[in-house]
């Protein structure tokens, strides 16, 4: 009997090292112990030892069973939280669209995924006009209110193979993948039109009915063979930006189009 204890807690062990998961390893040294040990004891000729024995063995292994369940409880815990602080740093606080690090990244890996499958992509820098004026007009709180909604409605608005994030201040970018200028140059148009349709109701002191609006310019540039990295392309988009605000603001020009001539799409 000694022997068959003895056996079944070296066999008890191993299971516990190579199970891993502490559950599993509770519930197969549970089967595995227990319940043969007890079936034994019950039979009038099982020694008194073997008994004793297996009321320490089932203690044992109801104690794995609870450390077990606690810690896979603190592993869900931690996952949870990894998930959680990693969304984070990808996400930009105010807007909740992705941040400037991580839209950047996304542009990147569609510049690479453009490339080798030979797909078109569109970047659209956008940038809020007159924003400063809104600022002082309206106060700092409200000028965050109109990037919260400005950002929210163009993230809904683009297609779900689109991306959009904020590279800082009332600067945005989309990254439009298999999106050719033309195609682009639509989706522009929209994101202008639906800005410039938004009214933002003030908070505060303010009148609630004197709803704040807002206009963008949008800088388009199509990933072209001359662009080397990432940065010529966005230099592109931020020049055709540049051209869109130097021809009246609240208009979208792109890289592609002769300069000075912007156009609403
Ligand atoms: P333009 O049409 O040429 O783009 O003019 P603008 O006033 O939009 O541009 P400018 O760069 O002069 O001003 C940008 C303003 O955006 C100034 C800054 O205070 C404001 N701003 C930047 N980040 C934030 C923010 O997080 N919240 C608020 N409320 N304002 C911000
Ligand atoms: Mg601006
Ligand atoms: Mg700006």
């Amino acid at each position: 009997a000694y022997t068959m204890v003895t056996g079944q807690l070296v066999t008890g062990g191993f299971v516990i090292i190579i199970a891993q998961n502490w559950i599993t390893a509770g519930i197969i040294a549970l089967a595995l112990l227990a319940v043969p040990n007890l079936t034994y004891a019950m039979l009038d000729e099982a020694p008194r030892a073997l008994a004793a024995a297996n009321v320490v063995l089932a203690s044992g292994c109801a104690a794995i069973a609870f450390l077990s369940f606690l810690r896979e409880r603190d592993n869900r815990r931690a996952f949870g939280l990894t998930v959680e602080l990693s969304r984070a740093a990808r996400t930009d606080a105010l807007t909740r669209v992705h941040n400037r690090p991580h839209i950047l990244r996304i542009a990147e890996q569609a510049m690479e995924r453009a490339r080798q499958y030979e797909h078109p992509l569109t970047l659209l820098m956008i940038d809020l006009d007159h924003f400063k004026a809104i600022n002082d007009t309206h106060g700092h709180a409200n000028g965050d209110r109109v990037l919260e909604t400005f950002a929210k409605a163009s993230a809904d608005s683009i297609r779900d193979r689109d991306h959009f994030g904020r590279l800082g201040g009332e600067e945005f970018l989309a990254v439009l993948e298999g999106a050719d200028a033309r195609e682009a140059a639509h989706v522009a148009e929209r994101l202008r039109a639906a800005c410039e349709a938004l009214r933002v109701s003030p908070g505060g002191a303010e009148d609630p009915a004197a709803a704040i609006s807002v206009t963008a310019s949008i800088g388009a540039a199509t990933l072209a063979p001359e662009d080397a990295d990432l940065s010529d392309l966005m230099r592109r988009a931020d020049r055709a930006l540049y051209e869109a605000k130097r021809g009246g603001r609240n208009r979208v020009a792109s890289a592609d189009d002769p300069p000075s001539h912007g156009s609403h799409g």
